[in-house]
């Protein structure tokens, strides 16, 4: 069977979760209202602009429960900004999160000289390098114990996991390389 996972979809690369989900053996599906979270096995929460996206979350009533499913066991994979809005904390500033990871992550960490950039990743659980797509990507400041750290750069997390959340700095839905959403539709399952 094809296990359901969401894709929050108020902001950001929406579209490409969804082709990547499919391929990795999923039925995705949009969420943008609190009814679209029932029956869900997972959900993603995509790259964009987290100040944005959080926004949103509270406008459209999906902020808590949202959180609470997660809380409550609902696998999630972030992904960049979706990376930002799972921690309980940013480094600088003030902005919704919803504090179901526990890292605390620094936004756009990488300095304005390497706004973006592509790097071969070593990732735990992985036999050969993942083809990372970093974008204004933040990095892991500080984890909790609970938090296991799966690929980093530069001594810096850059990709972890807590139990059923799941969460990397980088894109990899902007490649074809869907092992790291196979690896969380098995999360789902
Ligand atoms: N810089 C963005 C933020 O802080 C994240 C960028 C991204 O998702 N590609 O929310």
């Amino acid at each position: 069977m094809r296990p359901p996972v969401g894709v929050l979809a108020l902001q950001g690369d929406v579209r490409e979760h969804v082709a990547a989900l499919t391929a990795a053996g999923a039925d995705p599906r949009p969420v943008r209202s609190v009814a679209d979270l029932s029956g869900l096995a997972g959900i993603v929460l995509p790259g964009g602009e987290s100040t944005t996206i959080g926004k949103l979350l509270v406008r459209f009533d999906l902020f808590e429960p949202l959180r609470d499913a997660i809380a409550g066991g609902l696998a999630a994979y972030g992904t960049c900004a979706g990376m930002i809005l799972l921690a309980v904390g940013v480094t600088e500033g003030d902005q919704p999160l919803l504090g179901v990871l526990d890292v605390v992550v620094r936004r756009n960490a990488f300095g304005r000289q390497n706004e973006s950039f592509e790097i071969d990743l070593d990732v735990a659980g992985l036999d050969s390098p993942f083809h990372a797509v970093f974008i204004r990507a933040p990095w892991v400041a500080k984890a909790g114990r609970e938090v296991e750290v799966m690929a980093a750069v530069d001594d810096h997390p850059v990709m972890v996991r807590q139990g059923h959340v799941l969460a990397s700095a980088f894109h990899p839905e902007l490649t074809d390389d869907s092992r790291l959403h196979r690896l969380f539709v098995e999360m789902t399952r």
